[in-house]
């Protein structure tokens, strides 16, 4: 039987990381089996499920390259199927009406009095409760509409879903689920519940310990590939020490036995360093256009340069990029002389005492110079520490925070030689009235 599995999402607008991640998961195991990957949107919810809810989300797997193999299916369209069964469930005595609160008849599914339940989880293993810990649970509500429960299985049911990976948020369910397809007399789907996506405290990853949604890190320019890859190792890992991955790879290594039942740590730093890795390896027109477009929005203008100019920045500034968001705030300096100085830097290098003697010396020395580079401005700088008796270091740190406004960045003499030599006169100058 061929392998047939779904995301499943109920869209709000925002699609949270551990929401694609499933989804990830499960294409991942649709491509590895050669099975079918279906998006079914459970839009039950009418006020959350807009348009451009749906709109978002399906931006988001296109983002990510996954599309569905079949048209998406859209739960809301499915209601009458889903009562049906339940009247079949109350005809067949597995589920029954009441009253519960007063406001019109419900359906309930009757669950087991007595016994075990119990299931094997492709993750997390065998996962059992007592019959007791469980009560009949409302299927379809007074209003005639039906709950998640009863929507969810049908709907595995009828779209001939094998496998439901899915977060683990939804164990608790699945004794339920599983209920229903008893009383639908169906064979149920192999359940896979991945486990939690927890912050640096172990707590549940949410809004609170950073960017949470898809649309967050792509809007901070972090690249699809990257997230891809990166979310497709919380939970799993290839069963050796690979991690970039390319996606052939990840499909060919991927099988749910490897996927892991603790907690998946998010981990930035990591992203942000596979982020890097990715953006290196990008055809080198499409950093250019990436850096000329970032830069636009934040206002700078790339055409200030001269070509030569535009790709000695790139030489520079490509290997210490790691994600496209940063290209502005590091770049700055090389095409405005309004940058922004880092508050902590101009405290530690430029107002210690003495600062100011220092830059203006080193702003003298630069303009005496027959030739203003590499060569030239290194030998500079280091006869006149040296002649200074306070070694090299206590200048270059102070010319780079008063060129550039910060403490890090490429190498300093590559960074004045293209800034050139009056621009790095003139602002060693001005930052004297910063310094100590
Ligand atoms: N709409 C549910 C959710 O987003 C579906 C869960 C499932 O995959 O069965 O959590």
């Amino acid at each position: 039987m061929s392998v047939r599995v779904r995301f499943a999402p109920s869209p709000t607008g925002q699609v949270h990381i551990g929401n694609i991640r499933a989804a990830i998961f499960n294409w991942l195991y649709a491509r590895h089996t050669g099975g079918a990957f279906l998006l079914r949107i459970e839009d039950t919810d009418r006020e959350r499920s807009t348009p451009e809810a749906i709109r978002t989300l399906l931006d988001v797997m296109e983002w990510l390259g996954m599309t569905s193999d079949e048209p998406p299916v859209y739960q809301s369209a499915c209601t009458e199927r889903h009562l049906e069964v339940a009247e079949a469930m109350v005809a067949a005595g597995t589920a029954y009406r009441e009253d519960r609160d007063g406001k019109g008849e419900c359906i309930v599914c009757r669950m087991p009095e007595s016994g075990r339940l119990e299931f094997t989880d492709a993750v997390k293993g065998r996962i059992r409760k007592q019959a007791e810990d469980l009560q009949d649970f409302v299927i379809v509500r007074s209003d005639g509409t039906p709950v998640f429960h009863l929507a969810n299985v049908v709907d595995d049911h009828d779209m001939r879903i094998t496998h439901v990976i899915r977060g683990d948020d939804h164990v608790e369910n699945t004794f339920k689920h599983l209920q229903i397809f008893r009383a639908m007399g169906a064979e149920p789907p192999i359940y896979a519940h991945l486990p939690m996506i927890v912050n640096h405290m172990g707590k549940p990853y949410s809004k609170r310990d950073g960017a949470a949604f898809v649309g967050d890190f792509q809007a901070q320019g972090f690249l699809p590939e990257a997230l891809f890859n990166f979310l497709a190792l919380l939970g799993w890992a290839p069963g050796d020490d690979r991690e970039i991955m390319t996606r052939g790879e990840m499909v060919e290594a991927f099988d749910l036995d490897r996927c892991k039942s603790s907690a998946a740590r998010f981990d930035l730093k990591k992203l942000t360093w596979m982020n890097g890795e990715y953006l290196r390896r990008l055809p080198r027109e499409t950093l250019d256009a990436a850096f000329r477009e970032r830069l636009a929005a934040g206002g700078l203008d790339p055409a200030s340069v001269t070509d030569e100019v535009w790709n000695a920045i790139l030489d520079l500034m490509i290997p210490r990029t790691k994600i496209f968001g940063e290209v502005p705030g590091n770049c700055a300096y090389f095409f405005t002389d309004d940058f922004a100085f880092d508050p902590r830097a101009v405290e530690k290098r430029l107002r210690p005492e003495g600062t100011r003697e220092r830059l203006l010396k080193v702003a003298e020395t630069f303009e005496s110079l027959p030739a203003f580079t590499l060569e030239s401005t290194e030998a500079a700088l280091r006869a006149l520490g040296e002649s200074m008796a306070t070694g090299i270091g206590s200048l270059v740190h102070p010319v780079r925070v008063a060129v550039s406004g910060m403490t890090e960045g490429p190498g300093l003499f590559e960074m004045l030689v293209l800034l050139g030599r009056e621009r790095v006169c003139a602002r060693l100058r001005q930052a004297v009235r910063m310094a100590g």
